[in-house]
């Protein structure tokens, strides 16, 4: 069982959580201009790594707000809880977030707002 830590509650037992999938998945600005396998992939693919996964949370029984997590599938370590719309900061952790070509997206996309 997993403890989290919410970052407006503290440590809270798993149970009180939702996993809400990968993090950073943000619909292409460009979703006219893309082929429709390029949107199916925005849509139903997902990464599934062995190893750090950036992923999202929410406080279902708790506070209800929603946060990101990086975490070792592995071995269930935490690494990182950060906030949502915001990249992740520790070293592990930005590692993933730059070498997945979804997060490339994310960081498109927060350069045009
Ligand atoms: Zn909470």
């Amino acid at each position: 069982m997993l403890t989290i830590n919410c970052p407006w509650c503290g440590p809270r037992n798993e149970i009180e959580f939702s996993c809400g999938g990968e993090a950073h998945i943000s619909r292409p600005s460009n979703s006219k201009k893309i082929t429709d396998n390029e949107f199916c992939e925005y849509l139903f693919l997902r990464y599934n790594p062995k190893g750090i996964f950036l992923e999202r949370w929410h406080h279902t029984h708790g506070c209800r707000r929603w946060f990101n997590v990086a975490r070792d599938t592995i071995t269930h370590e935490i690494i990182e809880i950060y906030e949502m719309g915001k990249p992740p900061k520790t070293k592990k952790a930005k590692a993933v977030f730059n070498s997945n070509w979804r997060h490339n997206q994310f960081k498109n996309s927060q350069k045009q707002d």
